[in-house]
């Protein structure tokens, strides 16, 4: 009796193993396939603008670049953008010869990364192409991005430096060995230039005297301000007082993840206001000077849009009084994406995205009034890199 009681409970205790594998999967993915997601970037609308994110200086593997327009496009997605131009040197790759396609695997890269023309020693016959391809790709994986068609030029001496053109018709047409020609052929086709890197290989900003000439006959809509992490200053004041527009780029070739992925900032932009994301509101944005650049973590444009921005992206209430005091206690609230420092006299106020943080005001020692909750913006540049100092208007 005893002996068939443990065999039974032996027998039970299987049964009980086996049931408990059952139920086992033999494969688990704690991913989930979708797992690559957009960065939201949520920015405010601004005057009655929306305000789009856009990188107006991408290469490809058509050119010196090591991802592929489709590659572009995704990461680009990805890295929450709305608007990009795919700039591939048009004759930068001098004295190569042009084939159809390029398109050759490199070992062991990521899926979009491929060997650069540069490197396989061919460029591309139709430079329309290339922007078909990235267009096409944005469609079909319908991912909802404005594609402008572009390309930079580049001439020696270093003096000149390049150049992107974007809102082009037609890429193969607008090369001349002249650059004042070339950027004629741009203009014909209603198309935009932008100064690009100003001191690259030049150690200066200064406009050299090809410069002047070219910006006397009205060849150039706008610099960057940033390309890539470099940010350049003394731009800020030229496209103030010359009307020209600011642009923040990124000027990549690798992935964006290499330079970006690591510091705790998104990719450089150009921020658009513009009434909508199409070809047509885009180009009037840019031609009437209504960007301001982002370039790690920093935001940089003329200082009245720049008040706008901060205004509608941080609300401010007055939530508290002690007249015993003398104080007033001001809620702040910031509804964007981006962290704005803000500091009173030694005091830094570092108020994250999407949090609210309270500042306490006290009178004047020298009029007795209450001070108005203005704070210079550390991460905010202006003319010749200054901080702008902003009133927060309070909320009605
Ligand atoms: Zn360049
Ligand atoms: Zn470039």
């Amino acid at each position: 009796m005893k002996k068939s009681f443990i065999l039974l409970l032996f027998a039970s205790l299987c049964i009980f193993n086996v049931d408990a594998q059952k139920k086992i999967p033999h494969t688990y993915r704690p991913f989930g396939r979708q797992a690559t997601e957009r960065k939201e970037i949520i920015l405010p609308q601004v005057n009655g603008y929306n305000i789009y994110k856009a990188d107006f200086h991408i290469h490809t593997s058509y050119s010196d670049g090591r991802v592929n327009p489709q590659g572009r496009v995704l990461e680009a997605w990805y890295d929450g953008l709305d608007i990009i131009a795919i700039t591939d040197h048009y004759e930068g790759v001098s004295g190569i010869k042009r084939a159809a396609k390029v398109a050759a695997p490199q070992n062991g890269g990521t899926p979009f990364e491929y060997k650069s023309a540069k490197e396989l020693g061919t460029a591309p016959a139709d430079f329309n192409a290339i922007h078909k391809e990235a267009a096409s790709a944005a469609k079909q994986m319908g991912v909802p991005m404005l594609v402008i068609k572009g390309c930079e030029m580049a001439r020696e001496p270093k003096e000149f430096g390049h150049f992107n053109c974007l809102f082009l018709k037609d890429i193969n047409k607008v090369y001349d060995p002249d650059l004042f020609v070339a950027l004629k052929n741009v203009k014909k086709q209603g198309g935009i230039v932008i100064h690009n890197h100003p001191s690259y290989r030049r150690g200066t900003t200064d406009k050299s005297e090809s410069h002047k000439k070219l910006y006397e006959q009205g060849l150039i809509d706008g610099v960057e301000v940033a390309n890539g992490e470099n940010f350049y200053p003394l731009m800020v004041r030229r496209c103030i007082e010359e009307q020209l527009t600011m642009f923040g780029n990124t000027d990549e070739h690798v992935l964006t993840s290499y330079r970006f992925g690591t510091h705790d900032c998104y990719r450089t932009m150009t921020l658009v206001f513009a009434k909508k994301l199409n070809e047509k509101s885009v180009k009037e944005a840019l031609l009437e000077d209504r960007t301001l650049v982002y370039v790690c973590g920093y935001l940089a444009g003329e200082q009245q849009l720049l008040s706008d921005f901060l205004n509608a992206a941080v609300t401010c209430k007055m939530v508290k009084e002690n007249a015993k005091k003398g104080q007033r206690t001001y809620m702040l609230t910031n509804m964007s994406s981006i962290t704005y420092r803000l500091r009173r006299g030694r005091t830094v106020y570092e108020l994250e995205p999407f949090k609210s943080l309270q500042v306490v005001i006290g009178k004047n020692k020298k009029t007795g009034e209450y001070d108005e909750p203005k704070f210079r913006v550390d991460n905010m540049w202006h003319v010749d890199f200054k901080n702008p100092t902003i009133t927060l208007e309070l909320d009605k």
